[in-house]
């Protein structure tokens, strides 16, 4: 699980939006928070969210009073379309890095994180924030830095080759559910296709990467009876390399 810590001002709005901004919605509802969030910047949150498969912990003050299903909904009204899995605790007087590192203690299964705050007291986990300013918010540049946090340049090449390799997959699936299985003429173009594309994924040294589209070729041929389902004894897989 990718992981955002999101501080909210200063992040999704800054000095200029807060200024100008009416507040018609009666205080204290969650529509009148929801117009503290300026909707620019939280379409650069999804675009961040969406790029990285990431979710949300909020670390704002805007925590302060409220469920996390509050959270959600007032972000939602201001056009947020990412998951808030939880708070940071409220540990009175800690800098704000160590509310974030005891939540991460309580988390093992969170495999990156980065922090997106306007605020610096973030302690040891400094190396870990993209800090913004009240002057802009969150910016084009700083959701960049943000996703390298989150992922790193060879892990998205992986991605994306199993992306493509399962989105041909898919297509033959479907055009094989309409032959009723009955692969005839086109079975030596697919099976070339699968090999390519498996064999693109090795190269990029992806162990993780492979196992996911091996298990995609494997039910795609036990699907469609065409091989054995056991791909790991099977010759083809060392059959270039012997030659
Ligand atoms: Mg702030």
């Amino acid at each position: 699980m990718k992981v955002i810590f999101l501080d909210i001002d200063g992040v999704l709005n800054d000095e200029e939006f807060n200024e100008t901004t009416e507040y018609v919605a009666p205080y204290p509802s969650l529509e009148w928070w929801a117009e503290g969030l300026d909707p620019k910047k939280v379409h650069l949150l999804n675009g961040l969210i969406r790029s990285t498969d990431s979710v949300v912990v909020v670390s704002s003050t805007w925590r302060l009073g409220k469920t996390v299903e509050e959270m959600q909904a007032i972000l939602e009204i201001g056009g947020f379309d990412g998951d808030i899995v939880g708070m940071t605790p409220i540990m009175s007087d800690a800098p704000r890095g160590i509310e974030i590192s005891t939540w991460l203690d309580h988390h093992p299964e969170v495999s990156k994180f980065v922090i997106l705050d306007d605020d610096p007291d973030m302690a040891h986990l400094r190396h870990k924030l993209v800090q913004t300013s009240i002057d802009e918010g969150l910016t084009v540049e700083k959701v960049s830095e943000a996703q390298s946090h989150l992922c790193n340049g060879w892990e998205n090449v992986c991605e994306a080759i199993v992306a493509e390799a399962a989105k041909g997959l898919d297509t033959h699936f479907t055009e094989l559910q309409m032959e009723g299985c009955n692969i005839t003429s086109d079975e030596y173009d697919l099976w070339e296709e699968a090999h390519v594309a498996s064999y693109r994924a090795v190269n990029m040294a992806s162990f993780g990467a492979m196992e996911i589209f091996m298990q995609a070729v494997s039910e795609w041929a036990e699907m469609c009876d065409l091989f054995d389902p056991d791909w790991e004894d099977h010759d083809w897989w060392y059959a270039d390399e012997e030659e």
